[in-house]
């Protein structure tokens, strides 16, 4: 069958290659010139199911609120004139209700934890350098009862999926971790928890390695050409119309992330996606022992941190505001304040590159995975902020599923 795959992010490649391993012609069309230069490009690094749960909640909305009164807060919304954010935002507050927590988050956590298998057999197939790092993730807590608090949350989801969780005191953290011991001995870190088998990586990375790979699977990459259209006839896909030419296919994937929802929107489907920009910083690391190895997630400042190899990443803020990527300076400085209020010594801020990404969030933080109502037209997007998590699971899955193999996990919840 000829596929053409839209966007070369992390999904576009895995799903990509996960179609050629299994014996399709397939072409991936990509705006940008290389893979992973979008969303993917320098997200949080973690691959994390141990936090594949979805942000509507009920504590969700009582935090949003007080988040709202404070400039350097986590989390910022621009209310604008644009029905689709309004639609979005009503759909976010239906789903922060803890029967549709407790429906939305094992969807999530299965995902992730097939996604974490379909990885492993990517890594025992091929040797890709992604400055892969398997330390585990641990959350930070200032106080032992808040990681009691998350655990009693998750941890009845995680292990009924086999994510184990360990709580550790202030001591133990910065035995597992000793560039906590400054944030230890200034009362920032009193707790962890910590998810043992969670690890981390440069997606970007990852996804020029696996292109790579896709290559001599027989994948044709086309980048620096923007998909304008769908094209169909009779309700079934026909193929796609770029700016420089018209590419005939069986069938497409739509893996454009954020972009997405433009080109459904052009042939009259809404998809339930909407952009929440986060930032990140990225330097070199300052002496072996003062970056972390462990991955960190700061619980209650909403950021992560994440060592790649010579380098070390910090990415945070969830701004609801619109479309645009450009860099607002203030939260980008407060990111890497967040970063140097953890690990004072770890590197010189003027080193740091800062990037900021959209990431494609649905309501219930469940991604869209599988053919939509128009014959032969797949998706594979909606991961939100856990694309890299998610990434090789729901490529796996959306393959099995147009290629009519039976899935390795049920793929009713993640139906467009
Ligand atoms: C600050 C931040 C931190 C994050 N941290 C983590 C983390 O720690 N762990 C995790 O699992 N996830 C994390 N995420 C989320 C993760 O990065 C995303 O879910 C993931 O990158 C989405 O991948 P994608 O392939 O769907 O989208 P993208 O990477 O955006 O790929 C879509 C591609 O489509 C291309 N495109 C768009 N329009 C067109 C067009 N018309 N024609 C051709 N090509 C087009 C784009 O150029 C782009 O390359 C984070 C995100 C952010 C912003």
């Amino acid at each position: 069958m000829r596929i053409v795959v839209l966007g070369a992010g992390v999904i576009g490649v895995t799903t990509a290659h996960a179609l050629a391993v299994r014996g399709h012609d397939v072409v991936v069309i990509e705006a940008e010139s290389g893979p992973a230069l979008g969303t993917s490009f320098a997200n949080g690094a973690q691959i994390s199911p141990s936090e594949a749960v979805p942000w509507a909640s009920p504590a969700a909305l009582r935090l949003a609120m007080g988040w709202m009164r404070s400039g350097n807060a986590p989390f910022r919304l621009n209310l604008r004139a644009e029905p689709h954010q309004w639609a979005w935002l009503t759909e976010f507050v239906r789903n922060c209700t803890d029967a549709r927590w407790q429906r939305n988050a094992p969807a999530m956590v299965a995902l992730a934890t097939h996604s974490r298998h379909c990885l492993l057999e990517l890594n025992d197939r091929y040797d890709i350098d992604y400055a892969r790092e398997q330390c585990g993730i641990l959350r930070i807590f200032q106080r032992m009862e808040q990681a009691h608090a998350e655990q009693a949350h998750i941890g009845g989801v995680m292990a009924a999926h086999d994510v184990p969780l360990e709580i550790l005191d202030a001591d133990a953290c910065v035995a597992l971790e000793p560039a906590l011991a400054d944030a230890v001995a200034a009362g920032r870190v009193g707790a962890g928890l910590l998810a043992p088998e969670d690890e981390t990586g440069d997606a970007q990375a990852f996804s020029v390695g696996l292109a790579r790979e896709a290559v001599a699977a027989g994948v044709t990459f086309r980048f620096g050409e923007q998909v304008r259209r769908i094209n169909a006839f009779c309700d079934h896909v026909t193929g796609v119309v770029t700016d420089t030419r018209e590419v005939r296919a069986d069938r497409v994937v739509v893996a454009l992330g954020t972009a997405s929802v433009d080109l459904m929107r052009s042939i009259g489907v809404s998809l339930p996606i909407y952009p929440v920009k986060g930032y990140s910083a990225t330097l070199p690391v300052r002496g072996s022992n003062s970056a972390p190895r462990v991955s960190i997630t700061d619980q209650s400042g909403r950021f992560v941190v994440s060592r790649l190899g010579d380098r070390v990443r910090v990415a945070g803020k969830a701004d609801i505001i619109g479309h645009g990527r450009d860099i607002d300076p203030a939260r980008a400085a407060n990111v890497l304040d967040n970063l140097f209020g953890l690990f004072p010594n770890v590197g010189n801020r003027h080193d740091a590159t800062v990037w900021s990404g959209l990431r494609p969030m649905t309501p219930s933080g469940i991604p869209l995975i599988g053919e939509s109502d128009m014959q032969g037209l797949y998706l594979n997007t909606g991961h939100g902020s856990l694309g890299w998590t998610m990434a090789a699971g729901s490529a796996d899955l959306l393959a099995d599923l147009i290629s009519g193999t039976r899935p390795r996990i049920d793929p009713a919840p993640y139906a467009p």
